[in-house]
């Protein structure tokens, strides 16, 4: 086939907005569109999105990219997807229309069903089969809820009528019409159905929570080629080769497509993850095991971990209290002081995600003095981001007994030099800032791609992998450690603070 004047399509339809960016043989950015959506929340804790409106924003970015770039069907060659996971969207098998709104990962309303399940002994039984601690963040406890609080939709549901999808299922559903009902095996990782070893949906979970069979879509690997659109968007089909959970297709995007190999996502939270090769690795350390991807018959595995607050914290300098006027600020800020002043600032704002798994914690301020000035605040919130990445990072050293070569990076707070620097500092790494930063977007891009040899082979993607900066460790490793150890009394002061 000739794929000279060709694009591949990425959706990217993340938990804020929907964006769709054309890639071209080189990797290259063409355009990019974007369009945000409704965040709802019902009640404290709640989290939903419309996925009509998901679907309206996505399809309307399509067209605007490909607008943008005067190109028509004829010059796309595939299209690749990479979704906001867990999220789950239920709905009518004959009509397509959703039974209630998608319940986003964020949602906590089953948090309390899920204590029960720990307190039943559930917890190493989902661990072994699924590689996830058990959490409202996952699908099928947001499935039960819509099955048990949505009037009739039970019956419907055992009638065989209804659908569970998680944003990649509904999206490939909508662009084929209704003919596609698949989802890949990284998104139904995320499910708390799927055990990851046999890579089937486990019935004993199904029972546990009453989800009938009927309702799950097909698993399929990451780079294979699904089918073609018939929507009206595209006057022609165009073949869906590409699928993986946000997460994962980064991971991909980044290239890390070696066992050891780690990138962590610098955004509102921060995610990290590591590629551990064929086998799961089970975490000691209270980490979530995954699927990376599947190609061919080859599955690879992940192991991950994520820290709620990252740049979100710099959000609430400007935001919350308005001691800074905009993100970037805070890097001349930071350089702006010898040190921190001893002032750490623990951003477990919404509580601690992993190592801690605490959500009693709060965030805190501790060793202010009537020296510290706005940047300390700032460095000292910085720092913060960087210590909860140490420890995650700590947590997999840890469970692989094993040190990467590297950190890869990518996501909005890059961009942050301080941050940059100050991580390579404390985690002893270098840190590696690729030079496209769509790393989510590219990684669906190279899925789809790969599956109709519009890129021949892994080889040829790493060929066009590309620095834009590498961060080595300068300060003294005393220092570091000092650091480290004044953090860890921080952390433990912030940690199991609300009753
Ligand atoms: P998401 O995809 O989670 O919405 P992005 O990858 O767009 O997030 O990153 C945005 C986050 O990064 C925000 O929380 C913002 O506060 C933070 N951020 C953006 N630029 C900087 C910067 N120069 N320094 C520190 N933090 C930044």
């Amino acid at each position: 086939m000739n794929f000279r004047n060709k694009y591949v399509l990425a959706i990217d339809q993340g938990t804020t907005s929907s964006r769709a960016i054309l890639f071209n043989h080189q990797g290259t950015i063409i355009t990019l569109a974007q369009k945000p959506f409704q965040q709802y929340f019902p009640k404290p804790g709640w989290v939903e999105h419309d996925p009509n409106e998901i679907w309206y924003t996505q399809s309307s970015v399509i067209k605007e990219a490909m607008a943008k770039a005067d190109v028509t069907d004829s010059h796309i060659a595939c299209i690749g997807i990479a979704n906001q996971r867990e999220t789950t969207i239920i709905w009518d098998r004959e009509t397509g229309f959703p039974v209630y709104n998608a319940i986003v990962w964020q949602d906590r309303r089953t948090a309390d069903y899920c204590e029960e399940l720990k307190s039943q002994g559930w917890a190493e039984r989902i661990l072994q089969k699924t590689g996830l601690v058990i959490d409202a963040y996952f699908s099928a406890t947001k499935i039960k809820w819509v099955l048990d609080n949505v009037k009739g939709i039970r019956e419907r549901a055992e009638r065989g009528e209804l659908c569970f999808g998680t944003v990649d299922t509904w999206l490939v559903w909508k662009l084929t019409r209704g003919a596609q009902f698949i989802t890949d095996v990284t998104n139904a990782s995320r499910t708390m159905l799927f055990n990851i070893r046999t890579l089937q949906w486990d019935q004993e979970l199904l029972d546990l929570f009453t989800i009938p069979a009927s309702m799950l879509p097909q698993v399929k690997a990451c780079s294979e080629v699904y089918c073609e659109t018939s929507t009206p968007i595209f006057k022609k089909g165009i073949p869906v080769s590409g699928m993986a959970g946000d997460q994962q297709a980064a991971l991909f995007g980044q290239l890390c497509v070696e066992d050891g190999m780690i990138k962590t996502t610098y955004g509102t939270g921060c995610f990290m993850i590591l590629n551990t090769g064929k086998e799961p690795v089970l975490s000691q350390n209270n980490l979530l095991t995954t699927i990376a991807w599947k190609l061919g018959d080859q599955t690879t595995y992940a192991l991950e971990g994520s820290v709620f607050v990252g740049g979100a914290v710099i959000q609430w300098l400007r935001d919350g209290i308005g001691l800074i006027p905009n993100a970037s600020i805070t890097e001349q800020m930071a350089k702006s002081v010898y040190d921190n002043g001893g002032v750490y600032f623990v951003p477990a704002l919404t509580g601690l995600g992993a190592p801690y798994w605490d959500q009693y914690a709060r965030g805190a301020i501790i060793g202010i003095t009537r020296g510290t000035t706005a940047a300390h605040l700032a460095r000292a919130a910085l720092e913060g981001i960087c210590y909860q990445v140490y420890d995650v990072l700590t947590a997999m050293e840890n469970d692989i007994h094993a040190k990467p070569k590297e950190i890869r990076v990518d996501g909005g707070a890059i961009a942050n030099n301080f941050l940059m620097q100050f991580q390579s500092d404390i985690c002893r790494y270098p840190v590696v800032r690729p030079n496209v930063l769509e790393t989510t977007a590219l990684g669906a891009a190279y899925l789809a791609g790969l599956a109709i040899g519009y890129w021949k082979d892994i080889d040829e993607l790493k060929e066009q992998w590309c620095l834009d900066k590498v961060f080595n460790p300068q300060m003294k490793e005393d220092t570091a450690r000092k650091l480290l150890n004044e953090w860890h009394k921080a952390v433990g002061r912030s940690q199991n603070w609300v009753e």
